[in-house]
């Protein structure tokens, strides 16, 4: 690989930060083919030094060793994990130093925060170590498109969370510029603002584009309406969930398969998909992760639980059985792309997003049937109001009828069920959080 400017700037925050990137590349290229037993092993003894160090430094880990008779030699396979209890963000807000290792400085850490979507601002850290790995992660999925890491340029069209602003606006620019990034805001789209992007991309000869789905979407949705595509080479989507008609649009429009990508930075979650576009390979080296269905036991290939991840290499604040809320459909078999890495056949939305009605029905955002109706309507929001109460908020287009309104409420009951009132609302805007995500399926009901 040819030293770009990116690969450069790399190797000098590798030499500031202790981590070598070329070496993080090479383990991350060779253990995709990795066999079941290699995985295990590299993740046992990753899950044990971090067991170790966590009773040894961290206050909270202490305690609960302690109180509940454990010790460090009792983990010695990844089940043993199971003996510790699943973390969620309610548990550390106003609690964060009890997870902070007293000797967190020497680890470098980055400062993070997250949150936004559930209400609550999250604290956390990354170690320079697991910040640089992951990034390894994220570089072999582009390669999976076909991207060359640093020699193509890449339009991102995202929000706060792949192009943080304020604090981080400074370091952020330098981030865009080392990564050959050509930024295309989300916040305003209108068809003038679209077709300049169209008009750049072209222009920069850029054939990879990565975001937000709902963002990609609102951007394709303009092209397809005005006759015209865009050919690329990949699109890598990630952040929220991608519905299927968004996909089948994107791959008409761009003449191109879309990657979708799952990564959670706290918790140092991730998966992705390759070429065959057969469910994601989970990351195995930043972080061991598991699906855990409603009753505690884990999901079994083709069952969906809440994921729950244990960070490999964060020592500053270790996150250990740490469910960020979201839930997934675990995978099975070997893929025929050849590699190893285990599968999740696919994301199924946030544990926030479930909505549970009075009726006993639970539908989330991939058991709506979305593609029924976005030819009809602009955009769309599901919120569920009151226990028996959904309320449809929909942005018509110019062409909407009352009629096709009319089709969404009788969809939408039918899905919902007996006893529960849906709403369908004409509005003319859907506020979207401050990171940007969009979130077709809200519920208000406390759980
Ligand atoms: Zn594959």
């Amino acid at each position: 690989m040819q030293m770009t400017r990116s690969r450069l700037a790399f190797k000098l925050l590798g030499y500031r930060y202790g981590f070598d990137l070329d070496s993080f590349l090479r383990l991350v290229n060779d253990d995709q083919y990795w066999s079941k037993t290699q995985i295990t092993e590299y993740q046992t003894k990753r899950m044990i030094e971090i067991i170790r160090h966590s009773y040894e430094n961290v206050p909270f880990y202490r305690q609960y060793f302690d109180s509940e008779g454990l010790t460090p030699e009792q983990f010695t396979s990844l089940t043993d994990l199971n003996k510790l209890p699943i973390i969620r963000k309610q548990d550390v807000h106003g609690k964060h130093h009890e997870f902070l290792a007293k000797n967190h400085a020497g680890f470098q850490p980055l400062d993070r925060a997250t949150g936004g979507t559930t209400g609550l601002a999250f604290k956390f850290y990354n170690d320079t170590q697991s910040w640089g790995l992951n990034w390894a992660t994220k570089i072999r999925t582009f390669s999976w498109g076909g991207y060359k890491y640093g020699e193509d340029k890449v339009a991102v069209m995202a929000g706060g969370s792949l192009l943080p602003e304020g604090k981080f606006e400074a370091k952020s620019r330098f981030w865009r510029f080392l990564n050959n990034y050509l930024v295309l805001p989300i916040t305003i789209m209108t068809d003038e603002i679209m077709e300049s992007y169209r008009k750049k991309i072209i222009r920069q000869r850029i054939r990879f584009l990565r975001g937000y789905p709902s963002a990609i979407y609102t951007f394709a949705q303009y092209l397809s309406s005005s006759g015209k595509s865009l050919p690329m080479q990949s699109v890598f989507t990630t952040a929220e969930m991608l519905l299927e008609h968004q996909r089948l649009l994107l791959e008409k429009v761009f003449c191109c398969k879309v990657f979708d990508t799952y990564g959670c930075g706290d918790g140092m979650g991730g998966a992705n998909e390759c070429e065959v576009h057969n469910g994601l390979h989970i990351n195995i080296e930043t972080s061991f992760l598991q699906i855990v269905r409603p009753d505690g036991i884990e999901a079994k290939p083709g069952e969906t639980g809440e994921i729950v991840l244990t960070a490999l290499h964060e020592y500053a604040m270790p996150l250990i059985r740490y469910a960020p809320g979201d839930m997934a459909e675990l995978g099975e078999g070997i893929c025929s792309c050849g590699r190893t890495l285990p599968l999740i056949k696919k994301i199924v939305g946030r544990t926030t997003d479930l909505i549970e009605l009075a009726n006993g029905r639970k539908l989330n955002g991939l058991s709506i049937p979305f593609e029924t109706w976005t030819d009809t309507i602009d955009k769309f929001q599901i919120v569920q109001t009151q226990i028996d109460q959904l309320v449809v908020n929909i942005i018509p287009k110019t062409t909407t009828t009352e009629h096709d309104l009319q089709t969404i409420k009788a969809r939408m009951q039918f899905f919902a069920g007996e006893g529960i009132d849906v709403i369908v609302n004409r509005v003319e805007s859907i506020p979207l959080p401050k990171s940007g995500k969009m979130r077709y399926v809200v519920s208000k009901i406390d759980k």
